[in-house]
């Protein structure tokens, strides 16, 4: 049940994350607050295909 994601900034759409969740826990798209080294600060990162 578990995929891996990729998790791409939602203001610069750089993917600076890759990571793992289940399906069954998180059917919907996957969305966190993490740092991104391009925009230098905290933004949305929101999961990929
Ligand atoms: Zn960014």
């Amino acid at each position: 049940m578990r995929v891996k994601v990729t998790l791409a900034c939602e203001e610069c759409k750089n993917r600076n994350y890759n990571t793992m969740k289940n399906k069954k826990n998180n059917p919907d798209r996957l969305q966190m607050n993490k740092y991104c080294q391009h925009c230098h600060k905290h933004t949305l990162h929101k999961e990929t295909k």
